[in-house]
């Protein structure tokens, strides 16, 4: 039996984050998870956007204000070593109001993985000048919310900045009918521009495959495992289990429920569902 030699550069850090250990694992073990998204603090945001999901389906059936950070750490740790290079803060809520934002940029250094982050743009809790330099090691695109069209002010001091050389500099554009998009200022890299999503408007007959059974994990304040950010379902439905209760990644074991018969089962017959028969995501 041979024993493989462990390369020189290991070294392990503290609560066992090991990044070449991450990348000795890539490069025996199967990727199974690129992303996950962590909802942080849906419930809290400086703005009070007409179209936001927020505004048209208040959360008013969670409770839980905000991630325990411990969570983040745990789906960390347990994915880092099968694929994960990418990590995502609320894409509900504001995530620089997240009270521990500072500590989700640091454990992402700490582990070699990459930030994604959609903002409305205000930085609040210390301005532009507290979170560049923060992000500016992890991140790998930041996409600025154009709620019918008006971009943010800070896209123009963050392209003019020497901020964010190695990471993507995105506009999000809802758009209702009678909107326009501002001018782009120079130095975006890309538009991305989607109608308003109106809850409860499932009138689509899908036919592609699933983007993101099997490939992406999103986690719920309170650790409670979901399948895919379909707003129809987590909002439209006013339950975080509108799929069916997959787990918590706070109380059970990550992989377990990952692997797990109950979410691999979906996956296999997802098709059938009355959700993804109609889903606008597919
Ligand atoms: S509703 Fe179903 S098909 Fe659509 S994104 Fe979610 S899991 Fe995938």
């Amino acid at each position: 039996m041979s024993t493989r030699k462990l390369p020189s550069s290991i070294q392990t850090f503290r609560k066992g984050y090991a990044i070449p250990y991450r990348n000795l694992c890539n490069g025996n073990r199967k990727k199974i998870i690129k992303r996950i998204t962590f909802i942080t603090n849906p419930h809290t945001c400086n703005q009070s956007c007409d179209i936001c999901f927020a505004q048209q389906a208040p959360l008013s059936w969670e409770q839980t204000q905000e991630m325990d950070f411990a969570i983040i750490e745990k789906t960390v740790k347990a994915f880092l070593p099968h694929g994960l290079t990418e990590i995502i803060p609320s894409t509900i809520g504001e995530p620089f109001l997240y009270s521990h934002f500072e500590d989700f940029l640091k454990l992402a250094k700490k582990c070699n993985v990459k930030v994604n982050i959609t903002t409305n743009g205000t930085f609040p809790n210390g301005g532009i000048e507290k979170w560049m330099p923060l992000l500016q090691p992890v991140l790998s695109d930041i996409k600025f919310s154009a709620m019918h069209g008006k971009i943010p002010q800070s896209v123009e001091e963050v392209v003019s900045g020497q901020w964010l050389v190695a990471s993507s500099i995105s506009i999000q554009a809802t758009l209702g009918k009678n909107d326009k998009l501002d001018k782009v200022p120079k130095g975006v890299n890309r538009v991305k521009i989607n109608e308003p999503w109106i809850l409860g408007r499932m009138i689509y007959d899908a036919e592609h495959d699933c983007p993101f059974l099997t490939k992406e994990a999103w986690v719920w304040v309170d650790g409670t495992f979901q399948v895919c950010p379909n707003p129809d379902a987590r909002f439209g439905m006013r339950t975080k289990f509108p799929f069916g209760d997959f787990g918590n990644f706070a109380m059970q074991e990550p992989l377990e429920i990952w692997n797990g018969k109950k979410y691999r089962e979906f996956c296999k017959n997802y098709k059938e569902n009355p959700i993804c028969k109609n889903c606008k995501m597919r």
